[in-house]
């Protein structure tokens, strides 16, 4: 490519830094004001709008608008502030955008493929310009963070994450493809919205919805390689549980919200665990839902639990559910799915109805709240837990932060600092009456996908397993300072998130080398170097070409 469509394509642009030969060579000169411009003074220039802009949705524009035009500068601008914007192309602006995604749409981003298009999703993957690519994030939209239904408006949510991919793990950005299913959407709103942008109609529930996957994952690995990551990612409840179970040990495949979440969350506990100093096999844990997030961390904390030695069967007696009708107890009105059957149990007692009265009776020294039904736990919640455990851990992980079970401010406040807080959308720091600063951690995925992401693309991990999300949550936990634990940080400051995921990529990758996961070869001797020496980066590249002269032949011509 030269001149006009070379500036048009984000992927090679650099704007006003093409040197003056390139501008010479390519084509462009005079389609440029005359100033040769650093990178540098590209990023200040946009960092100084945004500051500009205090709106958030507006933010999101703006810099989704960088992308569209500049996209190593786009990824510059979000490292170089990746914890102010981290909660703008993520949890929570992201939602936003999404509720109104047909209102700020501009250009297309990823790949959209509908419930119409059946029996050509081998040829609509031809028509995306990329070759090379290593991961897929896929939504169908029907379960956006805690928003609900918002079919294809759900594609703001893998543009978001394979952002994190590259910022945080140094994915390359043309190996990562956002696709979002249409199927329709049972959200009546949508259906009535003049600028909805998918097919006006109800979800297709019948075999077709199925057959659409199945042949969207054959589609990618027939063009891709058998290798592909792809992530699902805000799938209803049901088709989350169904399409892991289905396609775990036949793709390489993880979802989200069920496994990420899952070693965010157990990461989070683990540190917790490090200040408490009790070991993991002591806690009680009630979950307030009993979805995705619920039983991935739940299974995942049993996998910690047995590793130090308890049976399965104790380890899944420690852990309580408390859905919509209430807790899990065996022979209960509603009914429970097969999925959350390790985790009903017998009634402790009679007469458990609230959620305090499930806390006052199993007298838990953790609550995890992932309903995605806003502020559930109560000041008495709250209180009580303060009052049955000298630091009691309460994760309020709903997004977006709206959803969130409490803020960290009633958190701190009510358990006068005591309490062990992380949240799924970022709190700010809390100051307490007696003048102590707390810090809350953000039990970010963000933690975890890129860093394991990073790893299994770069060994050619065939199926991901469980295992893998243990080791993450680990190597996470263990990355915090005792300075960190005082301030009351779960988590490692997000600021630092590049080096946190570079890091556990480098775990995960021995990991999997070790146990035989791993069908790479040659195996890299040293892990971190190589982790380290294929990060994509910021700098822009050459376009001149490579011109040199032969050693002792002079120019002259004969
Ligand atoms: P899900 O599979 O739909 O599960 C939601 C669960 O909450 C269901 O068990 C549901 O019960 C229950 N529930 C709904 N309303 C309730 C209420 N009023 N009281 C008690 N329980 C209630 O969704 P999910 O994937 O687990 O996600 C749930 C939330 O977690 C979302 O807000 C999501 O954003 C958040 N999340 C956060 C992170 C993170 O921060 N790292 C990661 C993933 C998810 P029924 O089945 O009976 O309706
Ligand atoms: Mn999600």
């Amino acid at each position: 490519e030269k001149g006009k469509p070379l500036m048009l394509n984000p992927r090679t642009n650099k704007g006003m830094a093409f040197t003056l030969k390139e501008r010479q060579i390519l084509g462009l000169q005079g389609l440029l004001p005359p100033k040769i411009e650093t990178q540098d003074v590209q990023a200040m220039r946009f960092q100084r709008n945004l500051r500009k802009i205090s709106d958030p949705l507006q933010k999101y524009i703006y810099l989704m608008g960088i992308q569209e035009r500049n996209e190593r500068l786009f990824y510059r601008v979000l490292m170089e502030d990746i914890e102010a914007l981290m909660p703008i192309v993520y949890t929570p602006t992201v939602g936003l955008a999404c509720t109104q995604y047909g209102q700020i749409f501009r250009r297309p981003k990823g790949l959209f493929i509908s419930i119409m298009d059946r029996g050509h999703i081998r040829s609509i993957l031809d028509n995306w310009p990329e070759t090379n690519v290593k991961a897929v994030v896929v939504t169908d939209g029907e379960r956006i963070l805690g928003l609900g239904d918002l079919g294809v408006y759900g594609m703001g949510i893998p543009v978001g994450k394979l952002c994190l991919y590259t910022a945080c793990a140094g994915i390359r950005p043309e190996s990562c493809l956002p696709v979002c299913i249409d199927v329709g959407t049972d959200n009546q709103t949508l259906l009535r919205d003049p600028f909805y942008m998918g097919l006006y109609q109800r979800r297709d529930r019948s075999h077709r919805y199925d057959e659409l996957i199945d042949e969207f994952m054959e589609a990618v690995v027939d063009k891709y390689g058998q290798d592909t990551l792809i992530q699902f990612e805000d799938f209803g409840n049901h088709n989350a549980f169904r399409f892991l179970k289905k396609y775990r040990y036949k793709y390489c495949t993880f979802n989200d919200d069920i496994q990420g979440t899952a070693a965010v969350a157990l990461a989070g506990l683990l540190a917790a665990q490090r200040v408490v100093g009790k070991p993991i096999t002591e806690h009680t844990v009630l979950f307030l839902g009993a979805g995705e997030a619920a039983l991935g961390i739940a299974n995942l904390i049993v996998m910690a639990m047995m590793e130090e030695g308890m049976s399965q069967a104790e380890a899944r007696k420690r852990i309580w559910m408390f859905d919509k009708y209430g807790l899990l107890v065996q022979g209960r009105e509603e009914a429970t799915d097969i999925n959350q059957e390790a985790f009903v149990h017998p009634r402790p007692g009679e007469g458990v109805r609230s959620f305090l009265d499930a806390v006052n009776v199993l007298k838990p020294t953790a609550i995890i709240g992932v309903a995605g039904a806003g502020r559930l736990f109560t000041h008495d919640v709250i209180k009580t837990m303060g009052s049955l455990n000298e630091r009691p851990i309460i994760f309020a992980l709903s997004n977006p932060t709206a959803k969130a079970e409490c803020t960290a401010e009633d958190a701190y406040s009510l358990t006068q600092g005591q309490c062990l807080f992380a949240s799924g959308s970022p709190f700010g720091p809390v100051t307490l009456e007696d003048g102590r600063i707390l810090v809350p951690g953000q039990g970010n995925n963000a933690y975890i996908f890129p860093g394991v992401a990073l790893a299994v693309i770069l060994s050619g991990v065939r199926h991901i397993s469980d295992t893998v999300f243990l080791e993450a949550a680990k190597t996470l936990a263990a990355q915090l300072g005792e300075e960190e634990l005082s301030q009351g940080r779960l988590y490692p400051p997000l600021s630092n998130i590049r080096e946190v995921s570079l890091q556990m990529a480098v775990k995960v990758v021995e990991y999997v080398y070790t146990k035989g996961m791993a069908f790479r070869y040659p195996e890299p001797v040293d892990k971190e170097a190589y982790v380290r020496s294929v990060v994509w980066n910021i700098n822009y590249d050459s376009f001149l070409p490579d011109i040199y002269d032969w050693p002792g032949v002079s120019h002259k011509s004969h």
